[in-house]
């Protein structure tokens, strides 16, 4: 018996908790990061590095229970079973070293469990199951691994119409030839037109599912347990560069523009790409649920002697030899697929369905509802990301102002002082917004010594004073700013 590879943790659970770990972590450690960065003054700074640190902890609590379950495989060789990957990665057991395999609640009453026992008595919990999907998988690989370990089933009863062997009696694979000599004893037999009819025709009917046998040969060809934890891994290392990118993102807009609003463009930004991240990476776990349900449903019969024909999943049949791995019965037309070895559990057959073009195009819409989702994630991202990126705009020209206001720039120094009065570029302050104003006024500039009069007035920002007051909406005034002058007047009446 070739080895038989059956994923036994499809990596769901792990996927999942990867994924909010990388949802939690990184954007706590971008919170950390930014109160830290935050001056002293800025009322958010303790909340953000709270939430941040507590992110931090739920994210790190996380990550060690998805290493717990991350992906892995069982091998089923001829002598036993060993297993790649995971946290029981490297064990082999000899088949006749287990005693029993049983699928069950666990304590907490939250998942399931394999657990095998050993003939010396010990118990191996092979792995747990939270998500429905990886439940539904554990059960069916306990079947498997129960009818492995069990009696030798009772052979299916005999069809009637089967072709056998003239001397011995052993049943005869079909074949398009003239004759047949018998596995059993040797001898010649001539074959049935019928038979050799059935068989040229389901041979035809074979090769028009080319593209099937294609997809199945792929699914059995995927690569092991390994492969998809690094797919994860990637995963995360990915949406680990985006929130990276957040973080310089908040750096470059400073802690004197980072309002709400772009503290929650950056968040959604960072979590919509990790959710996307994750969905293209369970794309590859959803090929792990088909590759188990494909071979402990759909495979052939094992020959029960070697050299034997393997037989029907369905009836027990001996199978057609032919090239494919999709091979039809030409007694009852149930197609199964050769090379996997696992003996199917017959009465489970019926619920699964018997069409493996059901179960491709199952996983064929599972991918591609994942492809769609991790689309809308990268598009939802590349929007915020622009929205982010016009905040930066606004920002770095806000501080090219600020820095001619400095040079002596007296306009410049009017219009910072307007932005930090509303609030707009930067957040609002308006003491700040009157001290750039009381520059622009100093060079002169009549509008910002009417908004300075204006603050004196009415105590904004800076405390009232009538006669300061009068004396900037004078200034305005004299400088040609009409306005000033009857709000002069009606400061008198
Ligand atoms: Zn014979
Ligand atoms: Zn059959």
């Amino acid at each position: 018996m070739p080895t038989v590879r059956l994923p036994l943790h499809i990596g769901v659970d792990a996927l999942w908790r990867a994924a909010w770990a990388s949802a939690l972590l990184l954007p706590g450690a971008v919170l950390v990061a930014t109160s830290v960065h935050l001056d002293a003054a800025h009322q958010a700074r303790i909340v953000l590095g709270v939430i941040g640190a507590v992110a931090l902890c739920i994210g790190i609590a996380l990550i060690v229970y998805a290493w717990s379950a991350r992906a892995s495989d069982a091998v089923f060789g001829a002598d036993g079973m060993g297993i790649e990957g995971g946290r029981h990665g490297g064990t082999t057991l000899r088949w006749e070293e287990i005693a029993a395999a049983r699928i069950h609640a666990d304590a907490a009453g939250f998942g399931h469990q394999l657990k095998l026992t050993t003939r010396t008595g010990q118990t191996l919990v092979l792995a747990d199951a939270v998500d429905a999907t990886e439940i539904a998988s554990l059960e069916s690989l306990g079947q498997t691994l129960k009818a492995r370990l069990g009696e030798e089933p009772e052979p299916l009863p005999r069809r009637a119409d089967l072709a056998c062997c003239a001397r011995c009696g052993a049943p005869l694979p079909p074949t398009d030839q003239q004759s047949i000599s018998c596995i059993a004893c040797g001898a010649p037999n001539p074959v049935d037109p019928r038979i050799r009819e059935r068989v040229t025709m389901q041979m035809a009917a074979d090769r028009t599912q080319q593209a099937t046998a294609l997809r199945i040969e792929r699914l059995l060809r995927q690569p092991g347990a390994n492969m998809a934890s690094v797919t994860l891994a990637l995963a995360a290392l990915v949406s680990a560069l985006v929130w990276a990118a957040v973080a310089a993102a908040f750096w470059i807009v400073g802690s004197d523009a980072l309002d709400a609003f772009a503290i929650g463009v950056g968040f959604f930004n960072g979590w919509v790409f990790t959710f996307a991240m994750f969905s293209f990476a369970r794309i590859a776990l959803a090929r792990r649920r088909a590759l188990l349900l494909l071979s402990t449903t759909f495979g052939a019969r094992p020959p029960v002697k070697p050299g034997d024909a393997p037989g029907c999943r369905q009836c027990g049949a001996p199978l057609p030899v032919g090239g494919s791995v999709l091979v039809g019965c030409i007694y009852c037309g149930t197609q199964s697929v050769l090379g996997i070895n696992v003996r199917p559990l017959l009465r489970r057959v019926q619920q699964h369905g018997h069409s493996i073009e059901k179960l491709l195009g199952e996983q064929a819409a599972e991918r591609s509802s994942w492809i769609k989702l991790g689309l809308i994630g990268v598009l939802a991202t590349g929007i915020g990301a622009l929205v982010l990126m016009a905040q930066i705009v606004v920002a770095q020209e806000f501080a090219e102002e600020r820095a001619s206001c400095e040079r002596g720039v007296v306009k410049a120094c009017a219009d910072v002082g307007l932005s930090y009065y509303v609030g707009s570029s930067v957040r609002e302050d308006k003491a700040a917004a009157f001290r750039y104003r009381k520059r622009a006024c100093d060079g002169d500039h009549a509008e910002a010594c009417r908004d300075i009069a204006f603050q004196l007035e009415l105590g904004i920002g800076v405390p009232k004073d009538r006669e300061q007051a009068k004396a900037h909406y004078e200034k305005a005034c004299r400088l040609g700013f009409a306005k000033a002058c009857d709000e002069r007047k009606e400061l008198d009446e």
